[in-house]
């Protein structure tokens, strides 16, 4: 489609890179993996309505699009090096595509990512990015590892995306400033790459909370073949969210709330006081809310120690 749309969204998001031979404006692109590396791979879709609220600013869109492909591969304690954009919109809406190149441009700086190619067709509006970063071999971290015994920790707060969906649904917040952070924790959230590099070596499964912890707990369960019993007492719960929700809500929001893109982890119990050192110095830091135990699925216990009707599950888009 329209070729000075493309050539604004090179301008806007241009990033030099040794590694990339040959970028925007050929038929495929030409990246060089570094010697010794493995590549780790990842796509995510947003669908306007779906994935964000209709009438979510374009900057916010834009960042927002790789913020969630940047969380898979931090989930994988991978190095971000490059990603190609598939866009479907509507219209040639001029104005759409800077304000997304330019909130794209503003996260994909930070990490050096440099945007290599893609596709810009007529649809609804429709946003798929694949990232593309690199991990030495055998140093990924996985959903299979959590070993009965081990702790189970989040990075960050949980539970502020869904509240601050919650505020632009309701369209009438009861403290401006406390909605505003939880509105932007939904439409500019912080990839923990950082956070995944350092738990390279030390976390023994890995996954990023984009559906809810219990769902995304729950696939950590699956695959390694583990339950997992969490304390709802010890959820990280940021202060806008208890300030906003009763106890009960902002606890149900930080178990079963999509969107955050924190890390949820496993670690062997000797391990955990220096991997929550090391996340400190991050920013985001780690708590530690459960731990791993034979059999399988995810137990929650509130605070009296009774174990929670299961049926808090993370949004399924295909049931939802
Ligand atoms: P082709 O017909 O070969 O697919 P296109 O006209 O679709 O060519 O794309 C031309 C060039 O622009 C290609 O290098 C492609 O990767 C790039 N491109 C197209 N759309 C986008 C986009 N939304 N973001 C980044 N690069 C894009
Ligand atoms: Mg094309």
């Amino acid at each position: 489609m329209e070729f000075s749309l493309i050539d604004r969204i090179r301008q806007l998001t241009a990033q030099h890179r040794d590694d990339v031979r040959l970028g925007i404006g050929d038929d495929a692109a030409l990246l060089v993996v570094p010697p010794g590396q493995e590549l780790a791979v990842a796509i995510d879709t947003m669908v306007a309505g779906v994935h964000f609220p209709v009438g979510t600013a374009a900057t916010d869109v834009g960042w927002k699009a790789l913020a969630v492909n940047l969380s898979d591969l931090a989930a994988m304690g991978a190095t971000p090096a490059w990603a190609l954009l598939a866009l479907s919109m509507p219209g040639a809406d001029t104005a759409f595509v800077d304000g997304f190149a330019q909130g794209f441009a503003q996260l994909a700086q930070s990490y050096r990512l440099a945007l290599v190619g893609g596709d810009t067709t007529r649809g609804a509006l429709t946003i798929s990015v694949a990232v593309h970063g690199f991990v030495p071999p055998g140093k990924a971290l996985m959903r299979t590892g959590a070993q009965a015994g081990d702790a189970v920790l989040v990075t960050g707060t949980l539970g502020d995306a869904a509240a601050g969906l919650q505020c632009v649904q309701r369209n009438h917040p009861r403290d401006e400033a406390q909605a505003r952070y939880l509105i932007e924790r939904l439409n500019r959230p912080t990839p923990r790459v950082a956070a995944g590099l350092a738990l390279r070596g030390h976390a023994s499964a890995c996954i990023d909370v984009s559906d809810g912890l219990l769902a995304d707990l729950g696939h950590i369960c699956a695959s390694s073949h583990v339950g997992a019993d969490i304390e709802a007492a010890l959820l990280p719960r940021s202060s806008a969210l208890l300030d906003l929700f009763d106890d009960t809500t902002s606890r149900d929001l930080a178990l079963s709330g999509g969107d955050d893109y924190e890390l949820c982890f496993t670690v062997p119990a000797q391990h955990v006081a220096a991997v929550q050192a090391d996340l400190a110095k991050l920013g985001c830091g780690a708590t530690r809310i459960g731990r791993v135990v034979q059999g399988e699925g995810v137990r929650v216990r509130d605070r009296e120690g009774h174990w929670l009707e299961s049926g808090h599950q993370g949004w399924d888009h295909f049931n939802a």
